[in-house]
């Protein structure tokens, strides 16, 4: 049974994460490089620890939610020294297959247990303890973390073993990069074509061309009165994390000798898109560079 808690990574998704396991009743310690996250996370019931390795003495699960895959490779070389031999390590960040591998590998190393558990839910999922963990871990490592991920999630599915939660997530989000950008295109063609929004969106939301990227996230103002769109674009899913996905699943295709032409196009529209002040903006505002007007 789990009861001691380290938590590195306090930021947007991580930060309110902590603060679900700390209300269940977990003894969490967190810790994070940024003093305001550390300040936020303090104030919603997370002990914060003086440095990272402070934090995973004496847990029993080490959680980590970083950037990318470099941090968490650092963060496993100092922290799989740091925690009490056995510790299940397990980590949350979108990472490459190949570094979750090799995460897992350091700490099988150091004698301890590991899980990859990407997330898909963004940070209105991360607030609402809604988000859905996809996890890469043999059978009783998976036993052992479910419980926990319960408090911070509505499904946990075991995609198979160490790495699988990480394919699992890239190949979702390669069919929901492209899926957006067919979207778009067809909305952008139907402009041309006379067609409005409200008439493309009745007819494709009920016919075969559905998908969530439509009915959910529609990259147009109106037809979907919650999607981003009208609320300028604000995020939402940034166009950065979806470029940076993207980008993960381009180089796992390389990696795997797969041609994914339609995973690899979207990568780059969406690199191009995300470079500089749309980082920040919904990755639906994608509609704006296959117009080709400003976003
Ligand atoms: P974020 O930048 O808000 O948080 C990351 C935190 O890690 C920051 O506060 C940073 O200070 C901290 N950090 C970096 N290196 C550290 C270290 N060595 N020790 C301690 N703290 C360190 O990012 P986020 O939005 O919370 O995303 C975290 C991960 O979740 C990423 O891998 C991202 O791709 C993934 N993700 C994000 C979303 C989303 O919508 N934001 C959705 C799904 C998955």
């Amino acid at each position: 049974m789990i009861h001691d808690i380290a938590f590195v990574g306090l930021g947007n998704m991580g930060g309110p994460m902590a603060a679900h396991l700390a209300a269940a009743g977990y003894r969490v310690t967190g810790y994070d490089l940024a003093a305001t996250a550390r300040a936020r996370a303090a104030a919603r019931g997370v002990a914060v620890a003086g440095s990272a390795a402070e934090a995973v003495e004496g847990a029993d699960l080490v959680l980590t939610m970083l950037p990318a895959g470099p941090h968490v490779l650092d963060a496993y070389r100092e922290l799989t020294t740091a925690a009490a031999r056995g510790a299940l390590f397990a980590d949350c960040s979108t990472i490459a297959v190949a570094d979750a591998r090799a995460a897992a590998d350091l700490a099988r190393a150091a004698g301890h247990r590991a899980v990859d558990a990407p997330v898909s839910g963004g940070v209105a999922g991360a607030e609402a303890a809604g988000l859905t963990f996809m996890v890469g871990a043999d059978d009783a490592d998976f036993a052992a973390v479910q419980p926990v991920l319960a408090a911070m999630g509505r499904r946990i599915v075991h995609c198979g073993a160490s790495g699988a939660g990480q394919a699992a997530k890239i190949c979702n989000n390669m069919i929901l990069g492209v899926s957006m950008v067919a979207v778009s295109e067809a909305f952008v063609l139907g402009e041309r074509l006379g067609l409005s929004h409200q008439a493309l969106f009745d007819v494709a939301s009920a016919a075969s061309g559905q998908c969530w990227a439509l009915t959910s996230n529609c990259p147009v103002p109106g037809p979907v009165p919650t999607s981003p769109a009208n609320r300028d674009y604000a995020a939402g899913f940034a166009a950065a994390l979806m470029a940076k996905d993207l980008g993960l699943a381009a180089d796992a295709a390389n990696a795997t000798a797969v041609p994914a032409e339609l995973g690899r196009r979207a990568a780059e529209l969406f690199a191009d898109f995300a470079r500089g002040e749309n980082a920040g903006l919904d990755f639906s505002a994608i509609i704006h560079a296959l117009r080709k007007e400003p976003a």
